[in-house]
């Protein structure tokens, strides 16, 4: 990895053109200096990207040298497993956690899809095996069957959809009858209920699994505190916060949902029920905008560096190459691209 300085000159500079408006830490921004730093291992992985014919996928909850340094797409759940779905390169580089790298194999069976954090979990994909869906469809036979795109292959392949925070609701509507199944996250299950009362319809929800470790630990104080200290700030949250947080808020969506909110409204200054990396992400496409950030990071996904990126687009180890056996991936393939039927 020998670079000139004029290289590394050349691209900090760039680096910093998108970083700059960046938080590093809770008090200080991303500098020139830090980029300097990075600049050899965005250069060398921006090589070898190339050379392999690589596409790097990053979540918006990895890190900005990430999302803004190597990345070919950045996005939520819903818009990476679309990259993957239409990637012509042989490898796919997926940063973020496990269940979405597998969701990319699933789509492209035939291309060497690697994670530089390796087995990174989640504490809702983890809340659930197939078995636990296997007893839910027991109980309640004909009952239609949606999972949250936050799950394992095997908890896929046992239902008749999965889904996104983007599409949950419309999809949730559409499923036929009067009861539905909706693992593995017991929060936003209840959003998912409030939502389609105040659309008209009384489906019963019948919810298993757990929570999101970040997005649960929000409380209506957090709301109330920013309205509080930060007068006439707009307030985003994320589906996966409970209801009574939810229902303080201005608006509740997905990632790309509290994106596309940002971006079309008039307002400067909002506060952001989420995970750090989506704040970091506005912060460096609204450098004219403000976001209050109270707390909420996923150290699941910040196991995705530009080390293991490296090392995973080189010479993967065995826990960053990502294998799903073929029944399996069928029966989850066929619960992925329902969705994207659905989400039409
Ligand atoms: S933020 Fe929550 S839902 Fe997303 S990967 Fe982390 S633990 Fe899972």
């Amino acid at each position: 990895m020998l670079y000139s300085s004029e290289q590394i000159h050349v691209e900090a500079h760039r680096l910093y053109g998108l970083l700059a408006c960046v938080s590093k830490a809770r008090e200080s921004k991303w500098t020139l200096a830090d980029c300097e730093q990075i600049a050899p291992y965005t250069l060398e992985i921006n090589r070898i990207k190339k050379e392999k014919n690589a596409v790097i996928l990053a979540h918006s909850y990895t890190t900005p040298d990430l999302v803004y340094g190597v990345a070919d797409f950045r996005g939520d759940s819903f818009q990476l497993a679309q990259q993957a779905r239409q990637t012509q390169a042989d490898v796919i580089v997926f940063a973020g956690v496990w269940f979405m790298a597998e969701t990319a194999k699933i789509l492209n069976p035939s291309k060497k899809v690697v994670i530089p954090a390796g087995r990174a979990g989640c504490t809702l994909a983890d809340s659930m095996t197939a078995q636990d869906v296997q007893n839910l469809r027991a109980q309640y036979p004909g009952v239609p069957a949606l999972c949250y795109i936050n799950s394992s292959a095997e908890v896929k392949a046992q239902c008749d959809a999965c889904v996104t925070s983007g599409n949950v609701f419309d999809i949730a509507q559409k499923m036929p009858g009067n009861r539905l199944i909706f693992v593995p996250d017991l929060l936003m299950a209840q959003n998912i209920e409030i939502e389609l009362k105040r659309r008209g319809s009384t489906k019963e929800i019948i919810a298993c699994g757990g929570s999101c470790c970040v997005h649960d630990k929000y409380r209506p104080e957090d709301v109330e505190k920013l309205r509080a200290d930060h007068p006439g700030i707009i307030v985003l949250a994320h589906p996966e916060c409970a209801p009574e947080v939810c229902r303080l808020c201005d608006y509740v969506g997905s990632t790309k949902g509290m994106a596309d909110y940002v971006a079309c409204s008039s307002a400067k200054q909002f506060g952001l029920l989420t995970e750090l990396g989506l704040v970091n992400r506005l912060e460096a496409e609204h450098p004219d905008k403000t976001f209050i950030w109270p707390f909420g990071v996923c150290s699941y996904m910040k196991k995705n560096n530009l080390l293991n990126t490296l090392q995973a687009l080189v010479s993967p180890r065995p826990d960053q190459l990502v294998e799903v056996e073929e029944e399996l991936s069928l029966a989850a393939k066929k619960s992925i691209e329902k969705m994207f039927e659905l989400s039409k």
